[in-house]
Protein backbone atom coordinates (compact mmCIF):
# COMPACT_ATOMS: atom_id res chain seq x y z
CA UNK A 1 0.00 0.00 0.00
CA UNK A 2 0.80 3.56 -0.40
CA UNK A 3 -0.25 6.58 2.01
CA UNK A 4 0.85 9.88 2.37
CA UNK A 5 1.76 11.26 6.03
CA UNK A 6 2.63 14.26 7.18
CA UNK A 7 5.34 14.62 10.21
CA UNK A 8 5.53 17.22 12.95
CA UNK A 9 9.27 17.92 14.72
CA UNK A 10 10.42 19.59 17.54
CA UNK A 11 13.58 21.23 18.37
CA UNK A 12 14.33 18.31 20.27
CA UNK A 13 13.65 15.44 17.63
CA UNK A 14 13.95 17.96 14.24
CA UNK A 15 17.55 15.63 13.87
CA UNK A 16 15.96 11.95 13.64
CA UNK A 17 16.64 9.96 10.89
CA UNK A 18 13.22 8.68 10.28
CA UNK A 19 13.70 7.49 6.94
CA UNK A 20 16.19 5.97 7.78
CA UNK A 21 14.53 4.13 10.82
CA UNK A 22 11.57 3.33 8.38
CA UNK A 23 13.49 1.57 6.04
CA UNK A 24 15.26 -0.43 8.38
CA UNK A 25 13.06 -1.13 11.08
CA UNK A 26 9.88 -1.80 8.91
CA UNK A 27 10.97 -1.89 5.61
CA UNK A 28 9.17 0.84 4.24
CA UNK A 29 10.20 2.54 1.64
CA UNK A 30 9.84 6.52 1.95
CA UNK A 31 9.42 9.46 -0.19
CA UNK A 32 10.13 12.90 0.77
CA UNK A 33 7.63 14.77 -0.97
CA UNK A 34 8.18 18.33 0.84
CA UNK A 35 10.38 19.13 3.95
CA UNK A 36 10.27 22.61 5.62
CA UNK A 37 12.88 22.50 8.14
CA UNK A 38 14.41 25.08 10.34
CA UNK A 39 16.58 24.18 13.57
CA UNK A 40 14.00 24.53 16.22
CA UNK A 41 11.40 22.07 14.04
CA UNK A 42 10.07 21.20 11.29
CA UNK A 43 7.33 19.35 8.86
CA UNK A 44 8.32 16.59 6.29
CA UNK A 45 5.20 15.43 3.73
CA UNK A 46 6.00 11.64 3.15
CA UNK A 47 4.69 8.74 1.00
CA UNK A 48 5.27 5.87 2.47
CA UNK A 49 5.52 2.32 0.28
CA UNK A 50 5.26 -1.01 1.96
CA UNK A 51 3.19 -3.56 3.80
CA UNK A 52 0.29 -2.07 5.53
CA UNK A 53 1.15 -4.07 8.98
CA UNK A 54 4.53 -2.22 8.61
CA UNK A 55 3.66 1.01 7.93
CA UNK A 56 1.60 0.84 10.79
CA UNK A 57 4.12 -0.40 12.99
CA UNK A 58 6.38 2.42 11.65
CA UNK A 59 3.87 5.11 12.10
CA UNK A 60 2.78 4.04 15.83
CA UNK A 61 7.19 3.71 16.35
CA UNK A 62 7.49 7.15 15.12
CA UNK A 63 4.30 8.67 17.36
CA UNK A 64 5.58 7.13 20.24
CA UNK A 65 9.44 9.13 20.10
CA UNK A 66 7.32 12.04 19.97
CA UNK A 67 7.23 12.85 16.42
CA UNK A 68 3.42 14.58 15.39
CA UNK A 69 1.87 12.20 12.43
CA UNK A 70 -1.12 12.68 10.48
CA UNK A 71 -2.49 10.49 7.54
CA UNK A 72 -2.88 12.63 4.62
CA UNK A 73 -6.50 11.64 3.20
CA UNK A 74 -8.03 14.39 0.81
CA UNK A 75 -5.74 16.92 2.09
CA UNK A 76 -6.58 19.05 -1.56
CA UNK A 77 -9.95 20.04 -2.51
CA UNK A 78 -11.70 22.20 -5.02
CA UNK A 79 -14.32 23.96 -4.73
CA UNK A 80 -16.65 23.70 -7.91
CA UNK A 81 -18.47 26.77 -6.91
CA UNK A 82 -15.66 28.88 -6.78
CA UNK A 83 -13.55 27.20 -9.66
CA UNK A 84 -13.99 29.00 -13.07
CA UNK A 85 -11.75 26.26 -15.36
CA UNK A 86 -9.10 28.61 -15.76
CA UNK A 87 -6.79 25.88 -16.17
CA UNK A 88 -3.84 27.68 -14.43
CA UNK A 89 -3.18 25.22 -11.66
CA UNK A 90 -3.56 22.59 -14.51
CA UNK A 91 -0.21 24.75 -16.10
CA UNK A 92 1.30 25.03 -12.63
CA UNK A 93 0.84 21.72 -10.79
CA UNK A 94 4.57 19.32 -10.81
CA UNK A 95 2.31 16.07 -10.63
CA UNK A 96 -0.19 16.81 -13.03
CA UNK A 97 -2.97 16.31 -10.67
CA UNK A 98 -4.58 19.10 -12.15
CA UNK A 99 -6.57 17.97 -15.58
CA UNK A 100 -8.34 19.15 -18.33
CA UNK A 101 -11.30 17.30 -19.12
CA UNK A 102 -10.77 16.69 -22.93
CA UNK A 103 -14.69 16.93 -23.18
CA UNK A 104 -16.18 19.35 -21.22
CA UNK A 105 -12.90 21.27 -21.09
CA UNK A 106 -13.97 21.47 -16.76
CA UNK A 107 -10.93 20.78 -14.75
CA UNK A 108 -10.39 17.70 -12.01
CA UNK A 109 -8.57 17.18 -9.22
CA UNK A 110 -6.72 14.06 -8.23
CA UNK A 111 -5.65 14.62 -4.64
CA UNK A 112 -4.06 10.73 -4.73
CA UNK A 113 -1.08 12.24 -6.83
CA UNK A 114 -0.58 16.19 -4.87
CA UNK A 115 2.24 16.29 -3.07
CA UNK A 116 1.01 18.96 -1.46
CA UNK A 117 3.60 21.95 -2.89
CA UNK A 118 0.93 24.67 -2.63
CA UNK A 119 1.12 25.69 -6.02
CA UNK A 120 -1.74 25.80 -6.89
CA UNK A 121 -3.07 28.01 -4.55
CA UNK A 122 -1.17 30.91 -5.11
CA UNK A 123 -1.99 30.52 -9.13
CA UNK A 124 -6.07 30.20 -8.37
CA UNK A 125 -7.61 33.48 -9.34
CA UNK A 126 -10.93 32.44 -7.44
CA UNK A 127 -9.30 31.05 -4.63
CA UNK A 128 -11.05 27.65 -5.08
CA UNK A 129 -8.34 25.43 -3.99
CA UNK A 130 -7.96 24.79 -0.20
CA UNK A 131 -4.64 22.93 1.34
CA UNK A 132 -5.54 20.76 4.29
CA UNK A 133 -2.12 19.85 6.08
S1 LIG B 1 -0.49 21.38 -4.05
FE1 LIG B 1 1.08 21.15 -5.67
S2 LIG B 1 0.99 18.97 -6.24
FE2 LIG B 1 -0.89 19.41 -5.11
S3 LIG B 1 -2.40 19.91 -6.70
FE3 LIG B 1 -1.48 21.86 -6.00
S4 LIG B 1 0.22 22.24 -7.43
FE4 LIG B 1 -0.36 20.08 -7.63
S1 LIG C 1 -6.72 27.84 -10.95
FE1 LIG C 1 -8.56 27.82 -9.62
S2 LIG C 1 -10.17 28.65 -10.92
FE2 LIG C 1 -8.51 28.07 -12.28
S3 LIG C 1 -9.03 25.95 -12.93
FE3 LIG C 1 -7.68 25.80 -11.13
S4 LIG C 1 -9.07 25.64 -9.36
FE4 LIG C 1 -10.26 26.41 -11.09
Amino acid sequence: MEQKYKLTFTENNIQDSVAYVLVSKFNIEPSILKAEIEDDGGMLILKLKGDENKIKAGIKYLADSGIGVSALDKHITRNPEKCIDCGSCVSICPTKSFTFDPKTWEVHLNYESCIACGSCLSSCPTHAVTLTL
